[in-house]
């Protein structure tokens, strides 16, 4: 099955026009450590799509931690043009243009999200009932939020146990806890807690982190902030609530 179509996306990213990604990343040890996505030894082929491989290994190319074995049964990965995941394939796509260490953190996410539909199917059929952009019923807390809420500390977990098997610390990519916060809500949960200010039923969280956050990035937030942001602006033109402070 080429999951692309499914999208409406006529082409996978090819071989030819994928380039492996491998960074040094923070270490909590004197050990050298870098990430790695590259279409080496992957777990299993998913369909026609380009299979990939996300892992830590150290200066002398040794894999210390393959992502995919985080979760059991283990997940997949295939290279795409965002980072998503598949459910039913027990598949992760990454982005085949990631800039940013910072982005392995929403690749955990995308991991959390079939951890936690593993562990909770009454929260995936809310989810399927009750999808982004449909009204929630009075008195139901908003499935779609409690879903990525759980995602989010789902992946930080993984971060803290990374860090003390691996000693890969995922967040010195941030100046402080605050910095992580609002990047966080940026890249992930704001979009999702609008739509409970839309309908008078929820806030945002973490505001005066957000604010800082964007304030201090403005002029180099990632990709990954910035189609946070759109969505948002788009919002604020459709709905007349202010959705994001100025900055
Ligand atoms: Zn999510």
């Amino acid at each position: 099955m080429r999951y692309n179509s499914l999208m409406g996306l006529d082409q996978a990213p090819t071989q030819e026009g994928f380039k492996p990604w491998r960074v040094e990343i923070p270490s909590a040890t004197d050990k050298k450590l870098f990430a790695s996505i590259d279409l080496k030894n992957p777990s299993k082929r998913v369909g026609e799509e380009l299979p990939a491989s996300v892992y830590i290994e150290d200066e002398g190319r040794n894999v210390l931690l393959d992502f995919g074995t985080l979760l059991n049964p283990p997940v997949s990965f295939i290279v795409d043009y965002d980072h998503q995941y598949n459910y039913e394939l027990r598949t992760v796509m990454v982005s085949s243009s990631i800039k940013s260490p910072r982005e392995l953190l929403i690749v955990l996410h995308e991991m959390g999200h079939i951890k936690v539909y593993d562990e909770d199917t009454d929260l995936k059929t809310q989810v399927e009932q009750f999808p982004f952009g449909t009204p929630v019923p009075p008195g139901l807390p908003d499935p779609v939020l409690t879903m990525e809420r759980r995602v989010w500390a789902q992946a930080i977990q993984w971060a803290r146990e990374m860090k003390k098997t691996s000693g890969v610390d995922l967040f010195k990519l941030f100046q402080n806890n605050d910095e992580l916060m609002g990047w966080l809500r940026m890249a992930g949960l704001r979009t999702y807690e609008s739509r409970g200010v839309v309908e008078g039923t929820g806030t945002f969280t973490k505001d005066a982190q957000v604010e800082a956050f964007l304030r201090a990035a403005k002029d180099s937030l990632g990709d990954e902030v910035k189609s946070g942001i759109d969505i948002l602006r788009k919002s604020e033109t459709e709905t007349g609530k202010k959705m994001l402070p100025d900055f």
